[in-house]
């Protein structure tokens, strides 16, 4: 997996006789599982030791992945059979709009494709495709200790890091006796890939809540979810039918509304996940009766949710919230040790970036822990990956997320937005590893010089359309073409004809603000947001930061 070939370098005996691995992973889901391959395949002699409180990987969110998570998955992990067999290929991404005069699935507008997408993305079981990619680090050489604990990690820059174990007993699997004393070992590194737990950013205080972006999600499995594609529906809307030639069902489906969306994402085998993200600002959270049920009656405010929805039923046990959703940390390597996934950060799920922030922050750490391995000078390449990975945060999010949800749910305003985000993911972010290869992933987006100004054209029109669309809510003009629009589109591919729709799209832009854009050219439109928009900056530390809430029972907005 390198992309440089520097000699290796033997390490003294002695310096591996000290401890008792070289790198210890926290969390043994896709982030952590993932680095113990890459690792263990590049190096086999490496002693790597998976450390993962589940006994089971139960069902999770992240089940959407896009072109880069993809290529990841399939070709830098090798999982395309098991992707094909075990789980869903994705067909897009389409999205559903509605006004007060939308009463009918069909009259709700519609943006997606028209045929089927052409770049491999998949709809995956993450209980079935975590427990994969572990069962691929052990055989790979890995050691797993499961279900086991990780509590205290003492670091120690270049040197061995000490790491708190307790191992519990589950069926045969652990040792027998029950819940085991905490010992202490050894390893060079420490990967964290322990989710939202992160654990090493929260001990360190690098751990950081992202302000401007209060965002609360809720989901659940569900059963009795209408086809998309059925006869029945078929028959109830012919035209509605008739006007997609690919698959519905397959797509990420979002349900889109004024500060919040939902996503409708198949699993293999039947059930459905379906969960909404809304901004905290913008929406009120019903209080009273079971989660499944405010979840249910809030997404039945959308026709095409009503229509889906009418005989489906959650899943007992499996209905989850988290409030406060992005946070970051402040550093994401060191001599030692190394975060990954979403114990480095998480911006917001919408576009399903959060397997692609895997794949960049998987690929680079490991690609540091083995130039160590090659011998080469750490102190650059830390230096380098932690800039490159706080300046992709900060971009990443202030070009595509911040204020995302003033517009999104605005046929025209979220159409042109779709458009021109999607064909330069494709063109600057997805087309890199299909032409590079998987070197690639070195670069998480928006980290290299070339990708700067296409970070600033992005944050611009994406701060325009969230003026435009408090100009269109100040003269109750937004979401007025909610109802009976299809943009039903080609998609995008990576070869150089893809930069007509994408310019066409730009031109769309240009088109927007001449025809209404002007009326918000000089500050004519205040943000709606309750209390106005905190402009904390993504280094400030608050001294009292919000807590970030997870569970099964009741979120309040
Ligand atoms: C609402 C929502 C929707 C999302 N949708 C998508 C999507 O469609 N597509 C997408 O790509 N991403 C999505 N994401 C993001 C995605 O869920 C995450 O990026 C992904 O699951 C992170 O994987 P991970 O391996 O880093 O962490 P996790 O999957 O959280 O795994 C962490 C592991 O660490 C273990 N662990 C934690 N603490 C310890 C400890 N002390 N000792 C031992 N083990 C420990 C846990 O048991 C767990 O198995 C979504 C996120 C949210 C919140």
């Amino acid at each position: 997996m390198t992309c440089t070939s520097t000699p290796q370098a033997e390490e003294r005996p002695q310096q591996r006789a000290e401890r008792d691995y070289d790198v210890v992973i926290v969390g043994g889901a896709l982030s952590g599982a993932a680095s113990a391959v890459l690792l263990l395949r590049q190096e086999p002699r490496l002693k790597v030791l998976i450390v993962e409180k589940a006994a089971t990987f139960g069902r999770r969110v992240g089940e959407a992945t896009v072109e880069v998570s993809g290529f990841f998955l399939g070709r830098v992990l090798g999982l395309t059979q098991h992707l094909n067999e075990a789980h869903l290929v994705k067909q897009g991404m389409r999205f559903w709009f509605f006004n007060a005069r939308t009463q009918s699935l069909s009259e709700c507008s519609e943006i997606g494709g028209r045929y089927l997408s052409r770049v491999p993305a998949y709809q995956v079981d993450r209980a079935v495709l975590d427990e994969e990619v572990l069962r691929r680090a052990q055989a790979l050489g890995a050691e797993v200790w499961r279900p086991a604990t990780v509590g205290n990690i003492h670091l120690a820059p270049g040197g061995n890091q000490t790491i708190e174990v307790r191992r519990q007993a589950s069926g045969g699997a652990a040792p027998e006796g029950g819940e085991q004393p905490w010992r202490t070992i050894s390893a060079r590194w420490v990967i964290d890939a322990s989710g939202v737990a992160a654990l090493l950013a929260r001990r360190q205080d690098w751990w950081r809540p992202n302000l401007e972006h209060p965002t609360t999600a809720v989901w659940a499995r569900w059963t009795g979810v209408r086809d998309w594609d059925s006869l029945e529906l078929a028959e109830k809307f012919p035209e509605w039918a008739l006007a997609c030639h690919g698959i519905r069902a397959t797509a990420t489906n979002h349900f889109v509304g004024e500060g919040w969306w939902a996503w409708c994402i198949p699993l293999k085998g039947g059930d459905v996940s379906i969960g909404v993200v809304f901004d905290q600002r913008f929406v009120t959270w019903p209080e009273e009766g079971p989660l499944g049920q405010r979840l249910k009656d809030f997404l039945k405010q959308h026709p095409v949710a009503r229509e889906l929805m009418v005989d489906a039923q959650w899943r007992e046990g499996d209905v989850h919230w988290r409030k406060n959703l992005p946070y970051y940390s402040t550093t994401f390597v060191g001599d030692g040790f190394a975060l990954v996934g979403d114990a480095a950060g998480f911006m917001d799920p919408f576009y399903s970036p959060g397997m692609d922030w895997i794949s960049f922050t998987v690929w680079s750490s490991a690609e540091l822990i083995l130039a160590e391995q090659r011998g080469e000078d750490l102190a650059p390449l830390i230096a380098k990956h932690n800039r490159d990975f706080t300046r992709s945060y900060e971009r990443w999010f202030r070009a595509i997320y911040l204020d995302k949800y003033e517009y999104m749910g605005d046929f025209d305003l979220m159409r042109q937005a779709f458009l021109m985000d999607l064909g330069l993911y494709y063109m600057g972010v997805a087309s890199q590893p299909y032409k590079r290869g998987a070197c690639a992933l070195k670069e998480p987006v928006f980290s290299t010089p070339p990708s700067i100004p296409f970070f600033h054209l992005i944050h611009a029109y994406n701060r325009r359309f969230a003026q435009i669309a408090r100009a269109r809510r100040s003269r109750r003009r937004w979401g007025e073409h909610n109802d009976r629009q299809r943009y039903l589109f080609q998609g995008y591919t990576f070869a150089g004809s893809s930069a007509v729709p994408l310019l066409r799209a730009m031109a769309g832009w240009g088109w927007l603000e001449l025809k209404e854009g002007w009326r918000s050219w000089f500050g004519g439109s205040r943000s709606l947001f309750r209390g106005g928009r905190t402009r904390q900056g993504l280094e400030q530390k608050e001294t009292n930061p919000p807590r970030q809430w997870t569970g099964e029972s009741a979120p309040r907005s």
